[in-house]
């Protein structure tokens, strides 16, 4: 095709300019902007070439094809170029008049400079014996491409209803090759993009080589001024015939209808009006729904052609508008009304029919369960929950929904849904920051405990010898006092509280003292056994002991190993007052030894099993307890680089109430 330099997309998006603000897929009437990966970007089989996401992107990171390269070698080819100007060029082209304009075409190169707006006028006639003729019958005008390509992918059972008849481009090119030669090159100007797909729609019947928009001609025009505006000093020129007159209001909305003299007669109502993206969108749908005996609609994308995505002035449309029919009463007064008759009766057995392909690009609807699926992974989980408020670019959540299914939009762009994953990620953080916390709190706990258990060693050890001789001397006393003395009692309570401090005295000694375990051989059955034995016990208290017959050899200091054993039966036979069972089993497996110590006691809670091991946790009364065996215990086993474990149920109605302590120890290398 000769249009190859046309890339399959009208639009393109500058990925490094995206900032993915939806305002695009919300602006698209086609929904032919795909989100993926934190990109949007033009779908080209389902882009209409309307331009309104060039418009609305406030990042300018929307590229519109283009086509200057391609005019420029038209111009420097040796066939004569026509320019087609769309009858809009009087809003883009405010500082000077259509006379210096069409000089300086003609300086750039081109042969012809034509109205497009000539082609509006025999179009505007179709209209009306279309209208006229078939009566009833409706009609969807088809001066817009973006309207005809709106159609054919959305809505191509309505095909049947396009007018067809060429667009007021079409119907000025065939002129222009008709008058001027078939070999005359045609390169339409105007403020359209969709033009550009247009001029492919009807190459097969007419050649429009080039589409440029008002835009692209502005940079053209500078470039041909040059640096120093030379260029620009071409003579005043005025167009080449045939002249337009009321064609020129085509770029107004109902600009068709003025022209074609067809009566808007809002009683009859058979006439419908309209312009703008969503407006179109609206009435199709309305029109597809129920035509209600319409016999015109007649439709532009843009509001009016005036505001088309192809132009750089920012004149507010009423100005636009203005300066359109300032120029159209221009021609009026200025042009020969009857050289224009003429024109026209000579043009009017020229045949501007055309015809109109269906490009189904309706997206089916998937079933309704993958659609709840999808609607559910974005937390709608009911009717309530779909807000439908827009903010993703699409009308409602069902309709994301649908997108998502077919790849054109990430659940990410649901704001409700991002705002509660923000909410959730930012409460994730707050409880990691609090554990931050908690760790922290537990660390200064565990310095301020050592320190404290330096400062209570260094006062242990003060304390130890002066105690030893309170001791000794109390000891003597009492020995020395006869039975039944007044002093023997008292004696016997000193000696007796005494001995208690020198127990919690060694206690926090053990508990302190940087321990190195002096390790030898020996049996662990035959000592453990030795700790049962010593064990107070009393009536009330049954023991059972298991051992294997072998004696078990591991590498252990055997003096620390008795107090491990010592401090956990202590303890087992202390959680049980009323009497109860302690059983000992030790036993040999897997190159390790394992010795357990259950009872049948109080229990401990499970929120405390984490806290035994801690120096100074003790559940005893004062007195009773210093809350350092399980600590010393702990210790010890480490340094055997053994493991101690505790199961314990402290809830009667959880079952039969007691604990088990395991210890585990490594045994000697060569045994195992
Ligand atoms: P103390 O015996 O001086 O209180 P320990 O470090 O030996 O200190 O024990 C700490 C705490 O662990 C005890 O106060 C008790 O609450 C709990 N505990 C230890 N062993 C048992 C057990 N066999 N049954 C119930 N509670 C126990
Ligand atoms: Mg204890």
């Amino acid at each position: 095709m000769m249009y190859s330099n046309y890339g399959p997309s009208l639009v393109k998006t500058i990925k490094e300019r995206c900032r993915v603000c939806y305002t695009c897929v919300r602006e698209c009437p086609a929904k032919a902007i795909r989100v993926a990966g934190g990109q949007a970007e033009v779908i080209a089989e389902r882009c209409i070439g309307c331009g309104n996401c060039t418009r609305v992107c406030s990042q300018q990171a929307k590229a519109v094809l283009n086509s200057m390269k391609a005019v420029k070698a038209l111009l420097a080819s040796d066939a004569p170029v026509a320019a087609c100007l769309a009858p809009s060029f009087p809003a883009e082209f405010t500082e000077y008049s259509h006379r210096v304009l069409a000089g300086r075409l003609r300086a750039m190169g081109f042969a012809r400079v034509v109205e497009t707006s000539f082609g509006a006028d025999l179009v505007a006639a179709e209209y009306k014996k279309l209208v006229a003729e078939n009566g009833g019958r409706p009609y969807i005008s088809t001066a817009c491409p973006a309207i005809v390509s709106y159609v054919e992918k959305y809505f191509p059972h309505l095909i049947a209803f396009l007018a067809p008849v060429l667009s007021p481009m079409g119907a000025a090119a065939l002129v222009v090759k008709k008058l001027y030669g078939e070999g005359m090159r045609v390169v339409f100007i105007g403020p359209c993009i969709a033009k550009k797909n247009e001029a492919k729609r009807i190459a097969d019947i007419v050649a429009v080589d080039a589409v440029l928009t008002f835009s692209e001609l502005r940079m053209l025009l500078e470039e041909a001024a040059g640096a120093d505006g030379s260029g620009a000093l071409a003579p005043e020129a005025d167009f080449d015939p045939p002249h337009p007159r009321l064609g020129t209001i085509f770029p107004l909305g109902g600009g068709l209808l003025q022209a074609a003299a067809i009566e808007r007669d809002l009683i009859a109502n058979k006439v419908i009006s309209t312009e703008g993206n969503r407006n179109f969108v609206e009435v199709i749908r309305d029109f597809d729904a129920s035509p209600r005996g319409v016999e015109l609609l007649d439709i532009l994308c843009c509001e009016g052609c005036v505001m088309g995505p192809g132009m750089t002035t920012t004149e507010a449309r009423f100005a636009r508008h203005e300066r359109v029919s300032a120029y159209a009463r221009l021609c009026f007064r200025e042009r020969d009304q009857f050289e224009w008759d003429d024109a026209i009766l000579d043009w009017s057995s020229l045949s501007l029919a055309c015809s109109f392909e269906a490009d189904d690009r309706r997206l089916d609807a998937p079933p309704p369960g993958v659609i709840r699926a999808i609607l559910e992974r974005m937390g709608k989980r009911s009717r309530e929950d779909e807000l439908n408020c827009g903010a993703c670019g699409y009308e409602t959540c069902v309709e994301h929904a649908v997108a998502i299914h077919k790849g054109f939009a990430e659940t990410e762009m649901c704001l409700p849904y991002a705002v509660d994953k923000f909410k959730e990620n930012a409460k994730e953080l707050s409880v990691s920051y609090r554990q931050l916390e908690e760790a922290q709190a537990a660390l200064i706990q565990s310095e301020k405990l050592a320190s404290m258990g330096q400062l209570a060693a260094g006062i242990a050890h003060e304390i130890n010898n002066p105690l030893g001789v309170i001791l000794l001397y109390a000891h003597l006393l009492f020995d020395r006092a006869a039975s039944g003395s007044e002093h023997r009692d008292d004696l016997k309570m000193i000696v007796e509280q005494a001995d208690r401090c020198k127990t919690i005295v060694g206690g926090l000694l053990n508990f302190a003292r940087k321990n190195k375990a002096v390790l030898q051989r020996a049996d662990l059955a035959e000592l453990v056994g030795r700790c049962v034995k010593a064990a107070k016990s009393s009536a009330s208290l049954a023991v059972e002991f298991e051992n294997p017959d072998e004696p078990v050899h591991a590498d252990v200091d055997p003096e620390q190993m008795m107090q491990v054993f010592i401090n956990l039966f202590t303890n087992a036979i202390e959680a049980m007052p009323r009497g109860g069972t302690l059983r000992v089993r030790t036993s040999r497996a897997n190159g390790e030894v394992s010795i357990r110590v259950s009872d049948s006691g109080v229990g401990i809670p499970s929120e405390n099993q984490k806290k035994i091991f801690e120096p100074f946790y003790t559940t005893k009364q004062m007195g009773k307890g210093t809350g350092l065996g399980l600590a010393v215990t702990y210790g010890i086993i480490k340094m055997h680089r053994g493991n101690i474990e505790v199961e314990s149920n402290a809830d009667p109605e959880q079952g039969p109430t007691g604990t088990t302590f395991v210890v585990t120890l490594p045994v000697r290398q060569e045994e195992a």
